[in-house]
């Protein structure tokens, strides 16, 4: 008797040690948000900026697969679209380009120079990209080159991707000379001109930037948005800063067998094996793992989150497994989490009576910085255990980006302050962008590399980002320019401090 009750006693104890670890481990951890600060008040004519951005989309800059420094006749039509928009832009924002110096590389893309004052600083490097992916009409309820305003949204192909980020900065720098300021910071503005097909202009600007020895204080390229239905439990919008990407890589499976007639098949058949292959590799995912850009994002966030999650995000030594049940659910949250694989192709036979010697599929796979092409072919191996199937990788595994940028340095905390200040309502938290943009280009030139776009977008709107009816409010194009103008601003201050959190 008496040992049971010091059993339970001692069971008591220890349930009531781990609450209160639990409960340290949640409340000991500050916000690392910054407080919103005071908009830098610029005036600009709102009518004349929707105008300018109108003007922008009509002009259809689809990029095409040829860098366009090597522009042929066949295309020579998508360079008169470039030349006739750096022409646009010229004579759009006329103050613009007449106080920033201009270089064009690589065909289209453009670097702009605002020279600062204090020459020691090191410079801000805004990017945004000129070219758009191609749009067919057939979906859309407005032509995705005409630019229509309806209901207070502008319509058109690069709304969001990424000429509404193209205008929004040139009118935060056009307002900005308007008003007599001169940065403190150098800033630098690069345009490219084909990021939707590999950023050789990007590339170029960066290469360029290195022999000059320029190190980018921080560059700052589209990426994340301000979520209001983000995969974390957050009961407020979330401004999610990519600080890294993952790695693109597709394999092909070949299964092989006897050819002949269908009439008497044998057990082996190529696309039996082919499926059995498919099925075995759905059933076994890639790990997934918190380690990485997950840990920094909920290093972040985890103070924002509502309850009972912020216990678990708080501590999770313990709730790991649950963590990762839970995020797993939303494509968004899982390819967070692991290297995500999906079969895109598929082939096999050429007559309904005949069997195939050889039926193949593609599967793409999103690479986590942790995985790499040789251990996909492992994973892959192990899983589908059948040496008679042939793996192929069809391209080396490209944009794995390893090191993740710093969330430790000023630039960060400027850059988190610029978000607060312009959407007071979204907390930020860096994240693993899941695609690839010119940023990549730039890596190698500083550890401060951010990828996010200054718009407000839900899961619904995300869609529209390469799809029909691409569209932006006008508010939202507002809050774009008012959000560079305080960037542009902050990042003058020359004290360079960061917050260190309090544990
Ligand atoms: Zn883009």
């Amino acid at each position: 008797m008496i040992t049971l009750r010091r059993t339970l006693r001692a069971l008591l104890v220890a349930v009531l040690c781990l609450f209160l670890v639990l409960f340290i481990n949640t409340f000991r951890l500050r916000s690392l948000q910054p407080a919103p600060g005071e908009n830098v008040i610029i005036t600009y004519d709102a009518d004349t900026a929707v105008q300018r951005l109108v003007g922008l989309l009509q002009i259809p800059t689809v990029s095409s697969s040829v860098n366009p420094s090597q522009h042929s006749s066949e295309n020579i039509e998508d360079s008169n679209h470039f030349d006739a928009l750096i022409a646009y832009l010229h004579a759009q924002w006329p103050t613009v380009f007449s106080t920033l110096s201009t270089q064009t590389f690589s065909g289209h893309a453009q670097l702009l120079r605002w020279e600062g004052r204090d020459k020691e600083l090191e410079p801000l490097l805004l990017l945004a990209h000129l070219d758009v992916v191609p749009a067919s009409e057939q979906n859309w309820q407005q032509p995705p080159f005409s630019g229509a305003i309806l209901d207070g949204e502008i319509w058109g192909r690069g709304t969001l991707d990424d000429k509404g980020s193209v205008a929004a900065i040139l009118e935060s720098v056009a307002a900005l000379i308007q008003q007599g300021v001169q940065p403190e910071r150098t800033l630098l503005i690069a345009f490219g001109d084909d990021e939707e097909v590999g950023g050789y202009g990007a590339a170029a600007i960066s290469r360029y930037l290195a022999s000059e020895n320029i190190t980018p204080w921080m560059v700052l390229d589209e990426g994340g948005f301000v979520l209001s239905d983000s995969p974390l439990p957050v009961a407020a919008p979330v401004a999610l800063v990519g600080i890294s990407e993952k790695g693109y890589l597709s394999v092909k499976l070949t299964a092989s067998a006897p050819g002949g007639h269908s009439s008497m098949p044998p057990r082996e058949l190529a696309i039996f094996k082919l499926s059995h292959a498919l099925e075995r590799i759905h059933a076994h995912p890639f790990t997934a793992t918190l380690d990485g850009p997950a840990d920094k994002m909920f290093y972040w966030i985890t103070t924002e989150m509502r309850w009972p999650e912020r216990v678990l995000f708080s501590n999770t030594w313990l709730f790991q497994p649950l963590i990762i049940s839970q995020l797993e659910r939303s494509p968004g949250g899982n390819a967070l989490l692991r290297t995500t694989q999906a079969p895109t192709l598929l082939s096999a036979g050429v007559k309904d009576n005949v069997l195939p010697e050889s039926a193949s599929a593609v599967i793409n796979f999103r690479l986590h910085p942790h995985d790499s092409t040789e251990n996909v072919i492992t994973h892959l191996t192990t899983v589908i255990n059948d040496s008679s199937i042939t793996l192929t990788p069809l391209n080396e595994a490209t944009g794995i980006i390893r090191k993740a940028s710093r969330i430790d340095h000023p630039a960060f905390n400027t850059l988190a302050q610029s978000i607060r200040t312009s959407f007071p309502d979204a907390y930020v938290a860096p994240y693993l962008m899941v695609g690839a943009s010119d940023a990549r280009h730039y890596r190698n030139l500083s550890d401060q590399v951010y990828r996010f776009a200054p718009l407000r977008l839900n899961n619904d709107s995300l869609s529209l980002l390469h799809g029909a009816n691409e569209r932006i409010s006008k508010d939202s194009f507002y809050q774009a320019i008012q959000f560079y103008a305080n960037l542009i601003f902050l990042s003058n201050a020359t004290a360079d401090v960061v917050t260190p959190r309090a544990e």
